[in-house]
C-alpha cells in the first residue's frame, strides 16, 4: 500500500518529538512535513530540535535535513498532504483555534493534542476504544463550518483521563452504571512539555496544582461519554467526578487514584477484572497497527502499576490498572496508569487518525 503523506504540527515540542518517533515506521502514514514556530521556520529539524530532543532513540535519519516550516505560513503547505497532527502551544487557546480552523478549511483535516477546540460542540473529542461514533459528527461540522474540502478538526481529550476512562467505560458498557468517581491524579513532568516544569519546583517534591487540569478531568468524561447530536455532542453527565491533580518527580507515565460508587448493581471484585481484562472495541476489531491488543491490563502484583515497570505496556497504547479493592466509602478503589506522551497524546492521535482512514474519512 503506498504510504499516506501527512504533516505535524508544533514537531520540536515534546508531542511533536513523539509523533517523529512512533511514526518512523508506520505502516500506513509517512510524515511529509513538519511545522514549528517563526523560531524554529527555516532550520533544519536538528538544528530546531536537537538541543530540547528527548526521545530514546536519536532523531530519524529521515527527519533531521528536513527544513521546518513556519505554522501559520499556510502558502507553503505542501499540496499531497493527507491530514496534520496538531501539537502546538501558542499564547492563546484563540490563537490555536485559529490556526486549525485554517488548515481545515484549506481541506486539511487536523488531528489536535490542543485543548483549544475540545468544547467546540460540533467538534468530536475522541478515545479510539470509546466513542468512535463521534466521528459520525464529521459531515455536520464540514457542513455548519463551510469546510467544503474536505478538512475537518477532531481532538484528543486530556491526558490524564486516558488512565481512568477506558476501564470505568468498560464497566459501563457492561451494565454496571457509574454513579460518582473521586480521582487523584499524579502526573508526569513530560505533561507540561519542554522545558516544563522547572526541576527545583518538582525534584524532591510534589506541586498540589496544575492550571487547568482539575477542570479537564472533571468535565471532558461528560463529552467523550455523550451521544452525536444534531449539532453537536450532547454531554451524558450521568457521573459525578470530583478530582485533585498533582505534579510528580516522574518523567512519562500519569497515574490516578480512583474511587468509584456504582449506580445500582455492584459487582465482584472478579467480575470488574474479568471485564477489564476482556476489553476490546473497535480498534481491535479492526486490528489497527496502533491498537493495543488488550486495551486494559490488570496487574495482580500488590505493588503495581508503577511508572517506571508499566508505563510502556503494549508500546505504551495499553492502560495499566492494579490495587482493586473495596473501598469503606466508595464501592471500589483502584490505581490506574498511562504512558501521557503515547497513549495520552500522540500515539492516542495516530489510533484516531488510523480509524479516521478505516472509515474513509481521510484519503
Ligand atoms: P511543547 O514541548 O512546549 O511544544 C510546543 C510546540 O509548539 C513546539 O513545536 C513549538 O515550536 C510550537 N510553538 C510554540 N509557539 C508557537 C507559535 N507561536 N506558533 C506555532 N508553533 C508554536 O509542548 P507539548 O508538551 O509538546 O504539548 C503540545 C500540545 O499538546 C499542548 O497543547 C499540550 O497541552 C498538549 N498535550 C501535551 C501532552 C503531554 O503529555 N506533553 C499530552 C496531551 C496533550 P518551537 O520549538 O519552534 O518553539
Amino acid at each position: 500500500m503506498e504510504k499516506i503523506k501527512i504533516g505535524v504540527l508544533g514537531a520540536t515540542g515534546v508531542v511533536g518529538q513523539n509523533y517523529l518517533r512512533l511514526l518512523e515506521r508506520h505502516p500506513w502514514f509517512e510524515i511529509a512535513d513538519i511545522a514549528a514556530s517563526p523560531r524554529s521556520a527555516g532550520k533544519t529539524y536538528e538544528e530546531a530540535a536537537g538541543p530540547k530532543w528527548q526521545m530514546p532513540i536519536l532523531i530519524p535519519d529521515s527527519i533531521k535535513d528536513v527544513i521546518v516550516r513556519d505554522v501559520q505560513d499556510m502558502d507553503s503547505i505542501p499540496d499531497d498532504l493527507s491530514f496534520v497532527f496538531s501539537a502546538i502551544t501558542m499564547p492563546t487557546k484563540d490563537q490555536i483555534k485559529e490556526v486549525e480552523f485554517n488548515y481545515a478549511k484549506k481541506g486539511i483535516p487536523v488531528i489536535s493534542n490542543n485543548s483549544a477546540h475540545r468544547w467546540t460542540p460540533d467538534v468530536p473529542m475522541i478515545v479510539g476504544e470509546i466513542n468512535y461514533t463521534h466521528t459520525d459528527l464529521i459531515p455536520i461540522q464540514q457542513k455548519n463550518r463551510g469546510f467544503d474540502k474536505g478538512g475537518f478538526i477532531v481532538v484528543k481529550p486530556n491526558c490524564s483521563l486516558q488512565s481512568y476512562l477506558t476501564a470505568i467505560y468498560a464497566l459501563e458498557v457492561a451494565g454496571y452504571k457509574i454513579d460518582k468517581l473521586i480521582i487523584t491524579t499524579l502526573q508526569a513532568v513530560s505533561g507540561a512539555g519542554y522545558p516544563g516544569v522547572a526541576s527545583l519546583d518538582v525534584v524532591d517534591n510534589i506541586v498540589p496544582y496544575i492550571g487547568g487540569e482539575e477542570e479537564k478531568t472533571e468535565l471532558e468524561p461528560h463529552k467523550i461519554l455523550g451521544k452525536v447530536g444534531e449539532k453537536g455532542i450532547v454531554n451524558d453527565d450521568s457521573i459525578q467526578i470530583s478530582s485533585t491533580c498533582t505534579r510528580v518527580p516522574v518523567t512519562d507515565g500519569h497515574t490516578a487514584c480512583v474511587n468509584m460508587k456504582f449506580k445500582d448493581k455492584v459487582p465482584s471484585k472478579e467480575e470488574i477484572i474479568k471485564i477489564w481484562n476482556e476489553f476490546k472495541s473497535l480498534p481491535q476489531e479492526l486490528d489497527l497497527p496502533f491498537a493495543p491488543k488488550q486495551p486494559i491490563i490488570y496487574l495482580e502484583n500488590i505493588d503495581r502499576p508503577q511508572p517506571r515497570k508499566d508505563r510502556d505496556n503494549d508500546k505504551g497504547m495499553a492502560v495499566s490498572v492494579g490495587r482493586l479493592r473495596k473501598d469503606n466509602v466508595f464501592d471500589y478503589k483502584f490505581v490506574a496508569l498511562s504512558h501521557n506522551t503515547v497513549r495520552g497524546a500522540a500515539g492516542g492521535s495516530i489510533l484516531t487518525a488510523e480509524l479516521l482512514k478505516a472509515k474513509n474519512l481521510i484519503k
